[in-house]
């Protein structure tokens, strides 16, 4: 119904290879809320959005996302339905596509090759690229964009999947202040006006969104806590989470 939980994760570990990198991780959310997941560098931030996107490798536990029970056969299926916004890489094959290319991938997995792409999704596409703010840049390569122009085509092909859950890994590592104010509110604005379930990545407690409604912190691959964003935001569970005052 509309008020079970959209993403449920029972006691669950995730593995590369036989080193376990996420365990004991037991997770609620509801249908549009909007969590925020910090800790410090290899906490196992980036493995929880790869097991929720069915991507990770999960060893022990029970993982359902929009009711559907993750596991290797459904991953595809389901991934239509999350979008994923990854963290900046240097060398993104996505680089020499146009911002329009770039963005039209977003419905790949239903429509196959980017010459099949119907009129109606290119319409979407040039609705999506205005409503980031990329009008007029639709025609240049996604290497000459700035990071943060790059962010915001990134979220414009994960809206183009008509997404019902937000994955964004650390949005605004490495961009300026005024570039991570403008992604931030992006990212709220997408949140709301898309009524999405979201969960951001970061490791700083700075770059979460105000419209949070929950944050989690994650330490050696667990989840040491899971509180309101004003609880969390004391001194005392910053310097047990990091081991240093801040
Ligand atoms: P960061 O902010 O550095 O990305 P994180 O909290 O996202 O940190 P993860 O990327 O989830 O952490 O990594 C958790 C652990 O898993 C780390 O010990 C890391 O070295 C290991 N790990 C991550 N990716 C891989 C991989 N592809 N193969 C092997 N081990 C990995």
């Amino acid at each position: 119904g509309e008020d079970s939980p959209v993403l449920i994760l029972e006691d669950v570990a995730a593995a590369y290879g036989r080193h376990v990198a996420m365990r004991g991780v037991s997770l609620r959310l509801r249908r549009g809320e909007f969590l925020g997941v910090i800790g410090p560098n290899g906490a196992g931030k980036t493995t929880l959005l790869t097991v929720l996107n069915g991507l990770g490798r999960i060893v022990a536990g029970r993982v359902e996302v929009l009711g559907i029970p993750v596991t290797g056969r459904t991953a595809r299926h389901l991934r239509r339905r999350i979008g994923y916004v990854a963290q900046l890489q240097e060398f993104d094959p996505l680089l020499p596509m146009t911002v329009t290319e770039s963005v039209l991938t977003g419905c790949y997995g239903r429509l196959g090759l980017l010459r099949r792409v119907p009129a109606s999704e290119r319409r979407k596409a040039e609705e999506f690229m205005q409503l980031v703010g990329l009008s007029g840049l639709e025609h240049r390569p996604l290497g000459h964009l700035s990071g943060g122009e790059r962010q915001r085509a990134a979220i414009a092909r994960a809206l183009l999947q008509r997404p019902e859950i937000l994955l964004l890994d650390e949005p605004t590592a490495s961009l300026d202040w005024q570039a991570q104010r403008g992604i931030l509110e992006l990212i709220r604005t997408v949140h709301e006006r898309f009524g999405l379930t979201s969960l951001i990545v970061t490791h700083d407690l700075n770059t979460l969104p105000d419209v949070c409604t929950r944050i989690a912190s994650m330490k050696d691959g667990r989840l040491v806590r899971v509180d309101t964003p004003r609880a969390m935001a004391d001194p005392e569970m910053l310097s047990e989470l990091y081991g240093t005052r801040i």
